[in-house]
Formats: C-alpha cells, sequence, structure tokens
C-alpha cells in the first residue's frame, strides 16, 4: 500500500487507483463569511432602533413624562422606531423566504396597469406630501404578464416608493410599460437625488445604501431593492438600474408576457 495525498492506495491484482476527495475551501470560506457579515449587518440594524427606543423610554422615566409637549415628541419617535423594527423583521423574513425556496408564488396572468393604479393609490399620500406627481403610461393593448399579484405589487410598491423617497419637493415619477420581445418591460422613472456611479453596481445588495442616514431617516431598511431582485428573478425576469447622480434613476425590470392560452 502507498499514499496519494494521504489516501491509501490498494494494489490488488490488476485493480489499482486511488480516490481523491476535494473541498472547495475557499468557497466554503466565502459561504461562511458572508453569513458571518449578514448576522453582523443585522444586529447592527436591529441594535440602533432598539437602543434608541431604550433611550428615550428611560429618559422619559427620568422624568420628561412631566413636560407633557417633550413627551409626545419622545413617545412619537418610540413609535416610530418600533415600526422601523417591525420593517426590519418583516423584510428580513421575506428575504430570508425567498432566498430558501420557501416563499410561495402562484403565477397567474396579470393586467399590469391594474396593479400599477393600486399602488398609485396606495403612495398617494407621501405623494401629496412632497408635491410629487405619480403617473402612470401603459400602452391599453399591453399583453397581460404572468406574474404572482402580490409579490407584484410588492416590487412596484417598493420602487415607486424609493422613487418618492429619494426625490426633492415637486419632482416627477413616471411608471412605463412597454413590449420586448416576449417579455413587457417596465420602467419606474424619477427626477430625483439619483445615485452616484461608484454606488451603482452594488445597489442591490442587502443592507446597501448610498447615504445610511438618509435612508434610516426616510424609514429604509436598505433591503427593499434586494428583495425587488429576487422576487424578478423567481418570475424568470431581469432587473437593473440606470441613474444619473443629481438628476434622476431609472428602475426597470422585465416580466414574461402571460401566453393567450
Ligand atoms: P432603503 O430601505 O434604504 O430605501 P433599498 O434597498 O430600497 O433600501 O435601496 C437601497 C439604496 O438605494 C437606498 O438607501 C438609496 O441609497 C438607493 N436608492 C434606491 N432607490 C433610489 C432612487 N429611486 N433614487 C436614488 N437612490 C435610490
Amino acid at each position: 500500500t502507498f499514499r496519494v495525498n494521504g489516501v491509501p492506495v490498494v494494489r490488488s491484482g490488476a485493480v489499482e487507483g486511488a480516490v481523491l476527495v476535494f473541498h472547495d475551501i475557499t468557497e466554503l470560506r466565502r459561504l461562511e463569511r458572508v453569513r458571518q457579515d449578514l448576522v453582523a449587518n443585522v444586529s447592527h440594524e436591529l441594535r440602533t432602533p432598539l437602543s434608541s427606543i431604550k433611550g428615550y423610554a428611560e429618559t422619559l422615566l427620568e422624568g420628561a413624562l412631566e413636560d407633557e409637549a417633550h413627551a409626545r415628541d419622545f413617545i412619537q419617535i418610540i413609535l416610530r422606531d418600533s415600526e422601523r423594527l417591525s420593517k426590519l423583521i418583516d423584510d428580513l423574513l421575506d428575504l430570508s423566504k425567498i432566498e430558501s425556496g420557501k416563499m410561495k408564488m402562484s403565477f397567474l396572468p396579470v393586467k399590469l396597469s391594474a396593479v400599477v393604479q393600486r399602488c398609485m393609490a396606495v403612495l398617494d399620500n407621501p405623494a401629496r406630501a412632497k408635491s410629487i406627481v405619480v403617473t402612470c403610461v401603459v400602452p391599453p393593448d399591453l399583453p397581460l404578464v404572468m406574474a404572482d399579484e402580490a409579490r407584484l405589487s410588492q416590487v412596484l410598491l417598493n420602487l415607486m416608493d424609493n422613487a418618492i423617497k429619494y426625490s426633492g419637493e415637486k419632482a416627477s415619477v413616471e411608471v412605463s410599460a412597454s413590449v420586448s420581445d416576449r417579455f413587457v418591460r417596465v420602467d419606474v422613472k424619477d427626477t430625483g437625488i439619483g445615485i452616484p456611479e461608484e454606488d451603482l453596481p452594488r445597489i442591490f445588495e442587502r443592507f446597501y445604501r448610498v447615504d445610511k442616514a438618509r435612508s434610516r431617516e426616510l424609514g429604509g431598511t436598505g433591503l427593499g431593492l434586494s428583495i425587488v431582485k429576487h422576487i424578478i428573478q423567481a418570475h424568470g425576469g431581469r432587473v437593473w438600474v440606470q441613474s444619473v447622480h443629481g438628476r434622476g434613476s431609472t428602475f426597470s425590470f422585465t416580466l414574461p408576457i402571460a401566453s393567450p392560452q
């Protein structure tokens, strides 16, 4: 018996050989690092609103409760940060369900313009608050798309909400759709703050934000775009962004056309 890399090779009659098993250690290490980064990110993201809640609750107990005007402000902040925490947990659960393939989706023919109209109604208040006009330009004969309607709404709400959030007063947001090959292409275009070129390649990564403080201030979790990407990919579509810093952004995605039968 002799050894190859420590594995015994047995000679017996005419048969000789060795079985070597290579583990791809670099890939395992990479995955382990991704997991560790995620745990560190999640802990940090949870801690930020939690320590604010704790701080304001303590200040209230230490006497601020007597001063009604201040007390109200503090309670508003506690409420806002609690909402942020629950949004973060919802987003994390969604992301983990999608990534592990456990998110149930049923793909049926869907009329895109109807979904866009409903999203516009949901976002009417935040848009009005900034005098932002949201328009929808969808050709009347646009074919139906094959989609899970609830998830498609989630995608559009995320993109349209971002378009409103990352725009100044009186900006405009336009949702348009067109046919391209066997797909419908949807564009969500805003005239907002735009994204610096160096940030564009990482914008769909979870927790990646151009300006963390600003995103938090606006109630963001940094998970919206990665959820959008996963949902669109599960539909067999693509998602991408074009942006000019200071001028505006266009987020685009494709969805398969529902076949007539
Ligand atoms: P968030 O919860 O921070 O909005 P997202 O995953 O939805 O997280 O977006 C990630 C980051 O991408 C945002 O923090 C913001 O910096 C940038 N971003 C997304 N949409 C837009 C947009 N329409 N205009 C400018 N920046 C945007």
